[in-house]
């Protein structure tokens, strides 16, 4: 069992407060992001696991036992790519087997992990070939053979593919959750991509300013975020978040140019989120009031599978992604509305009502 359990951690810096009161599990098993903005805590909290830190207050549990006072060595926890690039002078297989080799590990056994590494990361085939022969992908596999072959309890990473160009993040990202699902290990991953984040992660935490803003699986955060704050982190292009008013039946946003009629609106909301996708656009017509007044088109950006379009709505701006390629043009009056059950209502304390 490699669990991972922080209770009340706190870990400052001088007067920084890197980690501020953090409590969390991580299953065995599990596919753990931390996800938030530079600074946040995120490393804070990988070297709090590893045991390269000691926190101020709290207790860090792996695999039920208590490990404030065990070093490093002694976890079982490993910290994986730190570093991706591969010796150039050594064969894939060399390169795979570097970390063994280094640890005196007996021969036999090498071998036994390098074929069951390879198996699992599909590189069986292009072990003889030095990493210049190799595609980028295929790089990105033998480097993670080399990080994984190590065997330990969990493994800690962070911001692993953040220098790898677009196309191959994505690839690497897929075969990362592939992998990590093969070994059945715990994996802890940190990253400030929030696509990356939601793509990857069984359940993720949000940091902000070292506090756990909310834990869960992806799609739940994205659905019901707790804070205002929350909800701008999820999703791209971010929720718009609107100061709102309560009108006559309706709650009324952006000058009222969104009024939204819904009866089970929290009373106590002074402000409205309404996701890109969730917010429908209409040419405006004359007798169309029922939704509020006109907005007007700002911006249109065609992204071949849907559209983003800005709408300029009161003194607001509004970020609309549409399926396909609407026709849309720049300066049209239109008509904007959301369903009511897809509204999020936030307080005045930026929390979720
Ligand atoms: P992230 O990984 O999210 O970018 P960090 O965990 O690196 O965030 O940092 C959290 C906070 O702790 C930041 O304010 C950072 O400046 C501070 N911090 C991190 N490491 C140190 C250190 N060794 N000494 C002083 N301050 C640090």
């Amino acid at each position: 069992m490699a669990d991972i359990v922080f209770r009340n951690v706190t870990k400052r810096y001088g007067n920084t407060l890197a980690v501020d009161d953090a409590s969390f599990t991580v299953n065995d098993n599990e596919f753990f992001c931390f996800f938030g903005p530079p600074l946040s805590g995120k490393s804070t909290i990988l070297r709090l696991v590893l045991g390269l830190e000691a926190p101020d207050q709290g207790e860090i549990l792996i695999g039920g036992k208590p490990v404030n006072s065990v070093s490093p060595a002694e976890r079982n926890v490993a910290m994986v790519f730190q570093n991706l690039a591969l010796f150039p002078h050594m064969s894939a297989r060399d390169n795979v087997r570097f970390p063994l080799v280094e640890r005196k590990v007996a021969e036999a056994e090498i071998e036994k992990r390098l074929a069951d590494v390879a198996t699992k990361l599909h590189i069986g085939h292009i072990l003889h070939k030095p990493p210049a022969q190799l595609s980028g992908g295929e790089r990105q596999r033998v480097a993670i053979a080399r990080a994984l072959v190590r065997d330990p309890a969990a493994y800690l990473m962070d911001d692993p593919i953040s220098a790898l160009d677009a196309r191959l993040r994505e690839e690497t990202r897929v075969e990362l959750k592939r992998i990590q699902r093969e070994l059945g290990k715990t994996l802890i991953y940190v990253t400030h991509d929030q696509e990356e984040a939601m793509s990857v992660a069984d359940r993720m935490a949000i940091l902000e300013n070292g506090c756990i803003r909310q834990i869960g699986a992806p799609a739940e955060i994205y659905d019901r975020p707790a804070s205002a704050y929350v909800a701008r982190m999820l999703g791209s292009p971010m929720m718009n978040i609107l100061p709102s008013v309560r009108g006559a039946g309706a709650i009324e946003a952006a000058e009222g140019t969104i009024r939204i009629a819904d009866d089970k609106a929290p009373a106590e909301a002074i402000e409205i989120g309404l996701r890109p996708e969730d917010i429908k656009v209409r040419p405006w017509t004359d007798n169309e009031t029922k939704d509020g007044r006109p907005a007007r088109v700002f911006g249109v950006e065609p992204l071949g599978g849907y559209t983003v379009v800005t709408i300029e709505a009161g003194q607001a701006r509004l970020r609309a992604l549409l399926r396909g390629q609407p026709d849309i043009r720049p300066g049209a009056m239109v008509a904007i509305s959301c369903e009511p059950g897809r509204v999020h209502y936030f307080g005045q304390d930026g929390g979720a009502l």
